[in-house]
């Protein structure tokens, strides 16, 4: 290994949320130095590391000046401008590169990645008008989604259709130039696959997990998740042979939807530590996070296994509604960590934080979860 970055250099980060924050927090603990590039201040990134540039992506000399100071760029989360990343290469390392980047922050060229690679993924099509999207469902069939061909996450900028008749509404109310529609998938459930690898190609993953969604937004994951070795084993090569074929050095996660009958779909590909990677942090010898860190840097991967099965509940702006949360209730559940991302406000549907159960089964591990975040709205319940 010719360039291990060693416990000692700094290490940049572009984005500033909370995945960044998490990262930051496994790198200084691993007496690494962190700075992060966003436009905003006061971040949960920025609030751990040890220093916030605040800057636009597009301030191609300030990204210099800031990739300049680190001796590797990552990013947590994919909708950096490919020439913020392109100019960071230009000063140093980058990893992932621009090119997974490139493929994973745009629907449609990911989607055109998966399947040319012979990945399983979901039928889709590229719709650029009224008209092709009526030729679309009439191939495709209903319901269908229809999602914006690039920036989007948790469910935003995506339309579901019940029926063709209603393609006129869902074309005029998604706004966009570029589509891609996808058929539904009538899924038994979702699952991700967390996954590392080496600047040596060393793979590790954290095996399967299980996730629910609520609005489009992950609720609650499980891990390990409860399905057949068979299907875990088979989510994992999967998920080997798209970080393979995309040649990454970092962290990715793939998220499937599993139908009734066993078979794997990709919903979609993130090259980043994920949310439901999030219980790894307290479950796992080695975190999605530092993970992230000893790939990026060239190190030796870390140990994924679980120390016990877990699980995740999401805390979102809307347990704001009636006033701040009462942490000391959760904090009164000794098995559950309470982790808060530093967010100066919090609106409905925003990440703010995160519980974590840990417990001798899956099963219970959910259940224990679910009372921890129950309790800390006990007197106006959220959901
Ligand atoms: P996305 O932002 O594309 O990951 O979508 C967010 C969530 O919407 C997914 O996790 C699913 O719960 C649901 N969803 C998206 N696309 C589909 C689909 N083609 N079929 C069924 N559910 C979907």
């Amino acid at each position: 290994m010719t360039d291990v970055i060693l416990p000692g250099a700094a290490v940049g980060v572009l984005g500033s949320g909370q995945l960044g924050r998490m990262f930051a927090i496994a790198a200084r603990r691993m007496g690494y130095r962190v700075h992060t590039y966003s436009p905003d201040t006061d971040t949960p990134t920025g609030q751990i590391a040890d220093v916030e540039v605040v800057a636009e992506y597009d301030d191609l000399d300030r990204v210099r000046e800031f990739a300049r100071q680190v001796r590797v760029v990552t990013f947590e989360f994919e909708n950096v401008p490919a020439a913020t990343a392109a100019a960071c290469a230009e000063v140093t390392l980058v990893r992932p590169g621009g090119a997974v980047l490139h493929t994973t922050q745009h629907r449609l060229r990911e989607k055109t990645f998966l399947r040319e690679s012979g990945f399983p993924v979901t039928p889709f099509a590229h719709v650029k008008s009224l008209e092709q999207l009526e030729a679309a469902l009439a191939r495709l069939g209903t319901p269908a989604v229809l999602k914006t061909a690039g920036w989007g996450y948790d469910g935003k900028g995506q339309v579901k259709i019940q029926s063709p008749g209603e393609a006129g509404a869902a074309w005029s109310k998604l706004e966009t130039s570029e589509a891609v529609l996808e058929a539904w998938v009538p899924f038994e459930r979702e699952v991700s696959v967390v996954a590392a690898r080496g600047v040596d190609g060393s793979f590790a993953h954290f095996g399967l997990l299980a996730n629910d969604h609520v609005n489009h937004i992950l609720d609650i994951t499980v891990g390990p998740a409860p399905v057949s070795t068979i299907i875990r084993d088979r989510a994992i090569e999967i998920a080997r042979g798209v970080l393979e074929q995309l040649d990454v050095v970092g962290v990715l996660c793939v998220e499937f939807f599993l139908k009734p009958d066993g078979e794997l779909v990709i919903n979609e590909l993130a090259p980043r530590p994920h949310n439901s990677g999030h219980l790894t942090f307290d479950a796992c010898v080695t975190s999605q996070f530092e993970q992230q860190l000893r790939a990026i840097c060239g190190l030796p991967l870390g140990s994924t296994e679980f120390l016990r099965p877990a699980a995740m509940a999401n805390l979102l702006g809307d347990a704001w509604e009636h006033g701040e949360p009462d942490w000391a209730a959760a904090c009164g559940f000794p098995d559950v960590k309470l982790h808060l991302y530093g967010k100066l406000s919090a609106r409905p549907g925003r990440k703010m934080g995160h519980l974590t159960a840990l417990a001798p089964t899956a099963e219970e591990a959910r259940q224990l979860v679910l009372a921890a975040r129950q309790a800390l709205t006990k007197s106006h319940p959220i959901r």
